[in-house]
C-alpha cells in the first residue's frame, strides 16, 4: 500500500481516537447540565403549584369556618373570625366578604364596598377569581380575588411566582387548565407564548423543550391549578461553560493518554503482514553472508545471504519470521528484498573475485512462480553478475511440491544458476529420492555434522548422506562445522565445500568483502587496490 495514503489514515484515526474522549466528556457534562437544569425548572414549578395549592385549600377552609357559625357578614364577630382565619392562612394577604361579586369588608376591618365586577373565571370548585384589581391600597398593586360561597381569600400575584426571584430570566405562570384561553392567575416574563400552556393529565409533570426554553409543567391533582415554567437555553450554556474549564482539560489529557497508548500498541502489537511490510519500507531488513570455504584450501569461493530484521529492540531471527513470512503468504517479498540487497552487494565481491559465488534461499511459493525466472533475469542486468555467482537454495519440501517447482528449478538450472537442496536429511525425501531430483549441490544439515566423531545414533548417516551425493556427481557443501576435527572428517571422505563457525560467523558484507580480497591476494590473483565498502 502507497505511504501517504496509510500515513493518512493513521492521522485520522490518531485524531478519532483523541478526539472521541474529548467529545465524550463535553457530551456527557452538557447532558449533566441539562439534567440538572431540568430538575430545577420542574422543582420550581412544583413549590409554585404548591402554594398555590395552600392558597385555594386555606380559602375552602375558611369559608367552610365561616359558614358553621353562620354569622352576619362584616359584623364585628365576622371581622373577628376572618382575622383569624387570616392569621392562619400563611398564603393570602387578607380574607374578606363578597357578596354579588362585590368586595364588601375585609379581616383588616370595613371600608367602602368594592365593586369586582363579573368573574374573570369560575373554577370547576365553584370559585370565582377576579383578576388584578385595585382594592385601595398604597401604593396601589393588583391584587387576585379568590371567592367562594361569600368568602374571598386576597393573593398578590406577584408573590405567587416570587420563588422564582434568583432566575431573572426564568419566565413562568399559573393558569387554570380547564377554562377557555388557559387563563392565567399569574405570569412572570414577558415573551411567554401560549403554546407553553399545554393540557396535562391531573396529577402528572412533563418537561419539553420549545423556542430555545426548557419548559416545566405542573398539574395539580386535587385543584384546577397548574404552573408552567420555562427556563433559557442559555442557563444550561453557562453552566455548562463553567463545568468545561474542569472537564475540558482532562478530557484532553485523556484523549492524548489514549492515543499515545493505542499507538503504543499498534507499534507493538500490529500484524505481522503490516510489520513486514513497514520494515521493507524502512530498511529494517538486512543480509548478512556466512562465508563458504573450499576445503582442500580453504579459501572463501563463496557465501550463503542470510536475512535479518533488525527491529527497534533486539534482532529477530529468521526461524522466527521466515516460518511467518510463509504463512502470511508474504515470503516473496522477503526473497525480492534479499536479491536486491545482493544484486547491491555482489559487484563488490566480484570485483575481488569474478567467481565468488552467493547462495540465497528460497521458499517453496518462489519456487512455484514462473516471476521468480524474470526476477533472476533482472537481478543479472543489475548486478551484472553471471549466472554462476548465484547458487538457489531450497530446502526438500520446497523441491517436492509439484509440477510448477520441477519447471522453474529446470528454468533455473537452464539459465546457468546452480540449485542447491538445503538442510538435507531433515524432511521427508529418503535418499533414493534424491536421483529424481534436478540438482547440482546438496547441502548437508548441520545435525548430521554435528554427529561427526561422535557414537550418537545417526553417526554413520553423514556417510550414507556423501555416498549417495558422490554417487548422483553432485557437490557438497556441510554445514554448521564447528571444530577442525569436524573439517578434517570431512574433507577426508571428499566433501569439497563447508560453512560454520568455524570458518566464519553471518557477517556484514564489508568483512566479507575483505576476506574474500585476503584469500584472492593470497591466490596472487590480480586483486583491484581499493578497499571494500563498509555497507553497514
Ligand atoms: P539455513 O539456510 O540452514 O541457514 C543456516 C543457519 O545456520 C543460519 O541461521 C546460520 O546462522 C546458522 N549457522 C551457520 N553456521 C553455524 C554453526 O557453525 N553453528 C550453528 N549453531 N549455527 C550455524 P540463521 O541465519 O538463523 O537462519 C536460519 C534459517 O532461516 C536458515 O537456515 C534459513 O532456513 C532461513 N533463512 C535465513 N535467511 C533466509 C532468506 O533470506 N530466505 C529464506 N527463505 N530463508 C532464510
Ligand atoms: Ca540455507
Ligand atoms: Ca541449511
Amino acid at each position: 500500500m502507497p505511504n501517504q495514503p496509510r500515513t493518512g489514515i493513521r492521522l485520522l484515526i490518531a485524531i478519532a481516537i483523541f478526539l472521541t474522549p474529548v467529545l465524550a466528556s463535553a457530551y456527557l457534562a452538557w447532558r449533566e447540565c441539562y439534567a440538572t437544569e431540568k430538575a430545577l425548572s420542574l422543582s420550581y414549578a412544583q413549590s409554585a403549584l404548591r402554594r398555590m395549592e395552600e392558597t385555594s385549600g386555606q380559602l375552602t377552609a375558611g369559608a367552610r369556618a365561616l359558614a358553621l357559625v353562620n354569622l352576619s357578614p362584616c359584623s364585628p364577630e365576622d371581622i373577628r373570625l376572618m382575622r383569624e382565619i387570616d392569621l392562619a392562612s400563611s398564603a393570602v394577604k387578607a380574607v374578606g366578604r363578597v357578596v354579588d361579586d362585590t368586595l364588601l369588608c375585609t379581616s383588616q376591618g370595613v371600608a367602602n364596598p368594592i365593586s369586582l365586577g363579573r368573574p374573570d373565571l369560575v373554577t370547576r370548585q365553584g370559585i370565582s377569581i377576579y383578576f388584578n384589581k385595585d382594592l385601595g391600597g398604597q401604593p396601589p398593586h393588583p391584587l387576585n380575588v379568590l371567592a367562594i360561597n361569600g368568602f374571598a381569600a386576597i393573593i398578590d400575584p406577584s408573590q405567587t411566582l416570587d420563588v422564582l426571584t434568583e432566575r431573572p430570566k426564568v419566565e413562568a405562570a399559573v393558569f387554570v387548565p380547564s377554562s377557555t384561553n388557559r387563563l392565567r392567575i399569574a405570569t412572570v416574563g414577558q415573551y411567554f407564548p401560549s403554546n407553553w400552556l399545554r393540557p396535562i393529565g391531573k396529577g402528572t409533570h412533563t418537561t419539553i423543550q420549545s423556542g430555545g426554553y426548557l419548559v416545566s409543567l405542573v398539574r395539580s391533582r386535587m385543584w384546577d391549578l397548574a404552573v408552567v415554567t420555562a427556563t433559557p437555553q442559555s442557563y444550561i450554556d453557562r453552566r455548562f461553560n463553567r463545568l468545561a474549564v474542569l472537564f475540558l482539560p482532562i478530557g484532553i489529557l485523556c484523549g492524548a493518554l489514549f492515543a499515545l497508548l493505542v499507538n503504543m500498541l499498534y507499534r507493538v502489537q500490529s500484524p505481522f503482514p503490516t510489520m513486514l511490510r513497514r520494515a521493507i519500507k524502512d530498511g529494517s531488513l538486512y543480509v548478512v553472508y556466512q562465508p563458504v570455504v573450499e576445503l582442500a584450501t580453504r579459501r572463501v569461493v563463496g557465501a550463503e545471504a542470510l536475512v535479518r530484521w533488525r527491529s527497534r529492540h533486539a534482532d529477530m531471527r529468521p526461524d522466527y519470521f521466515i516460518p511467518q513470512a510463509e504463512r502470511h503468504n508474504m515470503i516473496q517479498l522477503i526473497t525480492k528484498q534479499v536479491l536486491s540487497i545482493v544484486a547491491r552487494d555482489l559487484p563488490q565481491f566480484l570485483s575481488m573475485d569474478p567467481n565468488f559465488f552467493v547462495a540465497v534461499n528460497f521458499s517453496a511459493a518462489d519456487l512455484c512462480d514462473k516471476r521468480t525466472l524474470a526476477a533472476m533475469d533482472e537481478f543479472l542486468r543489475v548486478s551484472g553478475a553471471r549466472p554462476e555467482n548465484i547458487e538457489v537454495e531450497a530446502t526438500e519440501r520446497a523441491f517436492l511440491q509439484g509440477p510448477e517447482t520441477s519447471e522453474v528449478i529446470d528454468a533455473l538450472r537452464a539459465k546457468g544458476f546452480s540449485v542447491a537442496i538445503d538442510d538435507f536429511g531433515t524432511g521427508y525425501s529418503s535418499l533414493s529420492c534424491l536421483q529424481s531430483l534436478s540438482l547440482d549441490t546438496l547441502k548437508i544439515d548441520r545435525s548430521f555434522v554435528d554427529t561427526i566423531n561422535t557414537d550418537g545414533a545417526t553417526s554413520q548417516v553423514v556417510l550414507h548422506i556423501i555416498d549417495m551425493a558422490h554417487s548422483l556427481d553432485l557437490d557438497i557443501v556441510a554445514e554448521g562445522v564447528e571444530t577442525e576435527p569436524q573439517a578434517q572428517y570431512l574433507v577426508k571422505r571428499g566433501v569439497q565445500y563447508a560453512q560454520g563457525w568455524h570458518f566464519g560467523r553471518p557477517m556484514d558484507p564489508g568483512l566479507l568483502c575483505e576476506q574474500i580480497r585476503s584469500h584472492a591476494s593470497a591466490g596472487k590473483e590480480s586483486v583491484p587496490a581499493q578497499a571494500c565498502l563498509r555497507v553497514h
